[in-house]
């Protein structure tokens, strides 16, 4: 009888790809999980007795008062009753004497919200919901009140009804009753209320506010401006409390954290909004190793109690050893395939196009292994991550498969002399049936090609089976010794900041600031996840004249726009540093979510519109004349241009 309610809950559990779905009963159960040292009051001044995932058999015979939308209803019999605790099956009254009671629960349309109240009673033998939490009980009803009908929805409020993303942010509020969404938010809540216990009531931190309308920052991310109504004067959304939490460390307040709002107008990337969320710090008398201790406790101490535990200290791994080994700043390290230097074995190769990348500087030949390449990767791939290379890095790459005799199968096969094929295989470790890639050229552009095709190889290996990423692994990495500057893109004859212009050089390389400043290294640190980086800070410049230095002779930026730091660092500003984790991406991955999207209550879609109410909108000249501005409208070409 109940297999339609079984049905749901093996559908609200389905996968979704890289984690199981969390379920209603999941979402309580962690609820519970989290409130370690107290239960939380779900219920108090409210108009309900309890939620209506917590009713278990503890309950029966308890007269109760529960709040929630209609899930769905069965044959105007059963009615199934959620909020944001999870489901119960409330049973409708058939009796002449509750007629008005039946009439209200099954005229109601499904997701209009209403009050019920009644005893908590047994299901009859056999008829219990083992998949279900409350599914021992249900609810004989004696009244019920219509709070608010619902009309047609958009879209059904059903996880495993698919919509698509932009009818879920045009409908946020609907899309928020989802499980999966209020899991996301909720743990999100869990995971920063833990933080700020951490920081604040272990280790004396000061959760401080900092504004956002501020001004401009030279060097790093664009920023949003907001018009004033003093002509011509705008402020600045800024891209992160940055200078206000040094200026906190010089007034003193010692150890600082906030949960910060910050601001940069870079365009659409899947993984970035333009308004995001940091987990700010800074902390005085510091240096790197503290920092980093402060963090792995941070996140060992906030980590979701459903998840494997944080493993610390984090492994660490230079900048040029990351790039060496993984072509990234921001290595996977959840699998090998990583990148070999094989420029010794083809010394004296007579493959021209190796022969000539060697002869030219920094030339070098590198190579990755993927194992069982020749099984997995079609003809199709092997074209296309060729043809990737060529449009992208406008590099070669040749295949190379290693046959089941032990013999090559390469377009450059008759060239592989044998102490160089035993050589490959020694170094890469190849297998029967494996396929190795290889390019030759600039060792930077090498690396950061196979660091591509890495990536790009596992993705398709594993759509096609292979289990090569733990989907319950978290692998923290810290990366460092980045180098202070890095040469601009557009001017590689000009330099800019790795991170941003407060970093601090590495203690031993100052000397090179003064003369060969491409070369210094910083106190800069990031910290990866599975990839991704989550978060990166630096010991800061505490003294002012080599402050000025930085930003006049070398980032050749405009010193009066950072007057107040430079004079603050003159009156005693204390050695201080610190770090801001990105909490959206943090989270993304935390929950498995596709997109960081799923984690932000209200996000922008990827072009940085808000589809719900259409921000940015526009407004009348007449509004916008207090700000002294007029708008230069965009020709009908330059418009198509833009979009
Ligand atoms: N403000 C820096 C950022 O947003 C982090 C830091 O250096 O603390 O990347």
């Amino acid at each position: 009888m109940f297999c339609w309610l079984s049905r749901l809950f093996r559908d609200l559990s389905r996968s979704t790809g890289r984690t199981t779905q969390p379920i209603w009963g999941s979402l309580s159960r962690s609820l519970i999980l989290s409130s370690q040292r107290s239960i939380p009051e779900l219920s108090s001044f409210v108009a309900r007795t309890n939620t209506c995932g917590e009713l278990r058999s503890s309950h029966l015979g308890q007269e109760v008062t529960l709040c929630g939308w209609i899930q769905y209803r069965r044959q105007n019999i059963f009615l199934v009753l959620r909020d944001f605790h999870g489901l119960v099956q409330v049973v409708i009254p058939q009796d002449e004497s509750a007629a008005s009671v039946k009439k209200i629960l099954c005229e109601a349309p499904v997701e209009s919200v209403v009050q019920v109240s009644g005893t908590v009673i047994s299901r009859p033998p056999g008829q219990e919901n083992p998949k279900m939490p409350t599914g021992e009980i249900e609810i004989k009803v004696k009244t019920a009140k219509l709070l608010n009908s619902c009309k047609k929805l958009p879209f059904e409020i059903k996880d495993f009804v698919k919509k698509t993303e932009t009818l879920r942010l045009q409908y946020r509020y609907l899309d928020l009753r989802g499980a999966q969404m209020q899991y996301n938010l909720r743990l999100r809540s869990q995971m920063v209320m833990k933080m700020r216990e951490y920081l604040c009531n272990l280790h004396g931190f000061v959760d401080i506010e900092t504004p956002t309308l501020f001004k401009r920052t030279p060097g790093g991310a664009k920023e949003f401006v907001v018009p004033s109504r003093e002509p011509g004067k705008f402020y600045s959304l800024p891209q992160s409390p940055q200078q206000f939490k040094q200026l906190l460390m010089v007034g003193g307040l010692d150890r600082y954290f906030q949960v910060a709002r910050c601001y940069r107008d870079e365009g659409s990337r899947p993984d970035r909004q333009p308004e995001f969320t940091q987990i700010d710090i800074e902390m005085s008398f510091v240096d790197q190793t503290g920092i980093q201790s402060l963090i792995e406790g941070l996140l060992q101490y906030s980590w979701p109690s459903d998840k494997d535990p944080v493993m610390v200290p984090f492994p660490s791994m230079t900048f040029a050893e990351a790039l060496a080994n993984y072509g990234t700043d921001k290595p996977d390290t959840r699998f090998g395939m990583k990148i070999v230097d094989i420029s010794d074995m083809f010394r004296n190769t007579e493959i021209g196009y190796l022969q000539d990348a060697l002869s030219k500087p920094q030339g070098t030949i590198k190579a990755i292994c993927i194992p069982e390449g020749a099984k997995y990767l079609k003809r199709n791939d092997i074209e296309s991550i060729r043809k990737f290379a060529v449009d992208h890095f406008n590099q070669e790459v040749l295949p190379v498969f290693l046959r089941a005799n032990r013999s090559w199968n390469s377009p450059v096969a008759k060239f592989i002399m044998e102490e160089q094929g035993l050589g490959l295989i020694r170094l890469l470790e190849i297998q029967e049936e494996d396929v190795v890639l290889v390019t030759a050229g600039e060792n930077k552009k090498a690396c950061s090609l196979l660091g591509k095709l890495r990536l790009e190889c596992a993705d398709l290996l594993e759509a096609r089976g292979v289990v090569l990423r733990d989907p319950a692994l978290f692998s923290f990495l810290w990366v460092v010794d980045f180098p202070l500057f890095l040469p601009k893109e557009e001017n590689p004859q000009e330099l800019e900041s790795a991170h941003h212009p407060f970093t601090a050089p590495h203690p031993s390389d100052i000397h090179l600031l003064y003369t060969e400043p491409q070369k210094v290294r910083s106190q800069h640190y990031d910290l990866v996840l599975n990839g991704s980086e989550v978060g990166g800070g630096s010991i800061r410049i505490h003294n002012a004249e080599l402050q000025r230095y930085v930003l006049a002779a070398v980032l050749k930026e405009d010193v009066k726009l950072l007057s107040h730091l430079l004079q603050a660092l003159d009156y005693g500003a204390p050695p201080h540093g610190g770090i801001a984790l990105g909490l959206d991406r943090l989270m993304c991955l935390v929950t498995g979510a596709p997109s960081i999207r799923d984690v932000i209550a209200f996000p922008k879609s990827f072009r940085g519109h808000d589809l719900m109410s259409n921000a940015p909108d526009s407004i009348t000249p007449e509004e916008l004349k207090p700000y002294h501005i007029q708008v230069s409208w965009p020709t009908d070409s330059a418009k198509k241009r833009a979009r």
